[in-house]
């Protein structure tokens, strides 16, 4: 079986949307990648941190679906991560309201011996340092490391994370984070500055309008499948990375033709994610929902024209 090394917040979030608002509930883009990965036949692990003031129920959430939890440091006395964030009535904008690092504020990662060995890293939006000292730990060079990161960590630690680019195989950002990323306006110029400093691999997503694939003169298109409702985009993006990673975890197949469909498996998890609060429908996702909506996938996607 593959194995998923995964580093991300594990978190409270409250969340303020249209149709809504929770106090403050499971969230944490380490949480929502590894509930996706769930769906793959793949050993994952979290590394993360949170104060005791993180239910042990929470905890359990992750154990009971077999993902191991001993790379979770819990700070005796010490606060868990928390976010807060409101949706404009679109659905697709938010404004970040709290952000309190409290514990991972100085988080020392630490991998778990049993997956220094791991097929496939996925480090989460963290800050460039942490992601870096994961890479470091390994034993031996991952077939793939996969990096997800935001406009904030471009903002704030620019020089550390075009570091940590220069290490990774994959990254995957937004289409508005690869602008600022490159200056460059067209995504195609953006994808190959982006590739020029290190990911062979550059993953665009583009919210309700899906997500492209580069790799040098190759481009990938997957659509978002359109839903009749989305209720809270929370997690969708690291859903979609939980998704990708968990596919390639389970295949071993780093081609692009694999990528192709580590894309819609994203694209298909993340469908999924965004129909109740945080990870509420993620955590009741049954194996045959997602095949039937893969098929859906397909069909949107398909059509016969004939080439004379
Ligand atoms: P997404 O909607 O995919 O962008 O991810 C939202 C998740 O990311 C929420 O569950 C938050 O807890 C988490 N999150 C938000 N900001 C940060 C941050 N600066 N560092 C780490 N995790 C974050």
């Amino acid at each position: 079986m593959g194995k998923l090394l995964i580093v991300g917040s594990v978190a409270f979030d409250a969340i303020e949307t249209p149709f809504g608002k929770t106090g403050k509930i499971l969230g944490g883009a380490g949480v929502f990648i590894g509930l996706a990965a769930t769906q793959f036949r793949v050993d994952s692990a979290i590394v993360s941190v949170v104060g005791d003031d993180f239910p042990q129920s929470y905890l359990d959430l992750l154990t009971d679906r077999e993902i191991d939890i001993s790379g979770i440091e819990i700070v005796k006395g010490g606060k868990t991560f928390y976010w807060k964030g409101k949706y404009h009535n679109d659905l697709n904008s938010r404004d970040t309201l709290v952000t309190e690092l409290n514990t991972l504020a100085d988080f020392d990662p630490i991998v778990p011996e049993n997956y220094k060995d791991a097929d496939v890293v996925m480090l989460g939006n963290l800050h460039p340092n942490i992601q870096m000292g994961v890479i470091n730990q390994m034993e031996e060079r991952p077939r793939l490391i996969i990096l997800d990161t935001m406009n904030f960590w471009m903002n704030n630690t620019w020089d550390e994370l075009v570091q940590v680019i220069k290490h990774i195989d994959v990254i995957t950002i937004n289409d508005e984070e690869a602008r600022q990323m490159t200056g460059e306006y067209s995504l195609v110029k953006a994808a190959d500055k982006i590739q020029d400093m290190g990911p062979k691999y550059v993953v665009i997503k583009k919210g309700e309008h899906g997500a492209l694939l580069f790799h040098k003169e190759h481009v990938f298109f997957a659509p978002a499948l359109p839903l009749k409702e989305v209720f809270d985009p929370t997690g969708a993006g690291d859903t979609f990375a939980g998704g990708f990673a968990g596919y390639l975890a389970e295949t071993k197949n780093i081609s692009f033709e694999s990528m192709k469909n580590a894309i819609i498996h994203g694209s298909n998890l993340a469908s999924f994610c965004v129909e109740k609060f945080g990870t509420e429908r993620m955590l009741n996702l049954q194996r045959h929902e997602v095949g039937k909506r893969l098929l859906q996938f397909k069909e949107l996607t398909q059509f016969n024209i004939e080439l004379t």
